[in-house]
Formats: C-alpha cells, sequence, structure tokens
C-alpha cells in the first residue's frame, strides 16, 4: 500500500495529539483546528473511504461511533457537536484513511447542514 498519513500516526512513527484509542479506534487532534475542539476519528484498520465500506469492514465504522460519545464527554462537549465524514474530491476529502471530524466548543454555523 501507498504511504498513508493516518496509518503512520496510527502506527506512531508520526507523531500525534492523542485523545482516545481501543482494539478498533485511534482519535488525535486535528492539526488545524477549525473549532475550539476538533478532534478526528479513524479505524486502526486501512480503509481509504466511505465509498469502501461493506458489509465486512461496517462494523468499524460503528467502533469509531460508539467512540465518539466518549470523546465528547471526555473533551467537555455537553451542549452538542457536529461529525463531519469528507469523501473523495468533491467531498474535500484530503487524507485518504476513512476518518470523521469532532468539532464543537462553540455554537458552530448553520450553514452546510
Ligand atoms: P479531510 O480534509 O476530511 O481529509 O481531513 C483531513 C484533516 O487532517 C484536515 O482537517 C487536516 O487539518 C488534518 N491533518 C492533516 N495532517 C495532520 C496531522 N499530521 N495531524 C493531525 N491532523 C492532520
Ligand atoms: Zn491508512
Amino acid at each position: 500500500m501507498d504511504f498513508c498519513l493516518f496509518c503512520s500516526i496510527i502506527d506512531g512513527s508520526i507523531p500525534s495529539a492523542k485523545v482516545y484509542e481501543d482494539e478498533y479506534v485511534y482519535a488525535f487532534r486535528d492539526i488545524n483546528p477549525q473549532a475550539p475542539v476538533h478532534v478526528l476519528v479513524v479505524p486502526k484498520t486501512h480503509i481509504s473511504n466511505t465509498n469502501e465500506l461493506n458489509a465486512e469492514n461496517s462494523v468499524l465504522v460503528a467502533k469509531c461511533f460508539e467512540a465518539i460519545p466518549v470523546i465528547a464527554a471526555q473533551e467537555g462537549l455537553t451542549n452538542g457537536y457536529r461529525v463531519i465524514n469528507n469523501c473523495g474530491e468533491d467531498g474535500g476529502q484530503t487524507v485518504k484513511h476513512l476518518h470523521f471530524h469532532i468539532l464543537g466548543g462553540k455554537k458552530l454555523s448553520e450553514q452546510m447542514v
């Protein structure tokens, strides 16, 4: 497989500010935060994006979403937050390893859903 930034973050060869880890999921602070809290939640197994999901690997999405409320509570997002997934060129995906952005810590714009 070609170099993957998030696989390198997961295996520790590139440093990150970890906020959560379990058997299936790794989460760390976005290097260019778009909100006071901006965390990226990724499956430890490489999946390029949402288009690569299927019946065999979709359990990893469930694992990410089980981690999200735990991380949100840990980050003090008691008043809510937004979860975003960018897929492909038009979706604005820049890192080709499936990830979910958690954004919060302020009232977010009502634009872009
Ligand atoms: P996306 O545009 O949805 O593919 O999101 C990729 C995100 O990864 C962007 O919000 C970047 O700021 C973030 N990012 C890129 N490199 C790093 C890094 N080394 N550590 C943490 N976040 C990163
Ligand atoms: Zn990867």
